[in-house]
């Protein structure tokens, strides 16, 4: 296997483990999405479609919609917006499918 896919592989049970454990152990999805997110950048791996937008940039938690996250569909301008309990907001248009970066 080669060595991207053994950080991936990684990536993903840290993620899956991050998601585990939202709602008993919220202190420990943050370190595993915080170790994802630095392997992601450590070697320039792209975070798992599925948790991408799942995750709060400021507090490494993992967001359950209506759970510890606001979700807001704005119509008008096609985007949805997510307010984490920390009070950072990501947003997301979901008209087309598009890259950051
Ligand atoms: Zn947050």
């Amino acid at each position: 296997m080669k060595r991207k896919e053994l950080i991936l592989e990684r990536m993903n049970q840290l993620l899956e483990l991050a998601e585990k454990n939202i709602k008993d152990k919220p202190e420990r999805t943050k370190r595993y999405v915080g170790l994802a997110r630095k392997l992601s950048s450590r070697y320039r791996i792209a975070i798992p479609e599925r948790f991408k937008k799942r995750i709060c940039k400021s507090c490494n938690i993992m967001w359950i919609p209506g759970y510890n996250a606001k979700v807001q569909l704005n119509k008008r301008s096609k985007v949805v917006e997510y307010k984490c309990e920390c009070g950072a907001l990501r947003r997301f248009g979901y008209t087309k499918k598009r890259d950051d970066r």
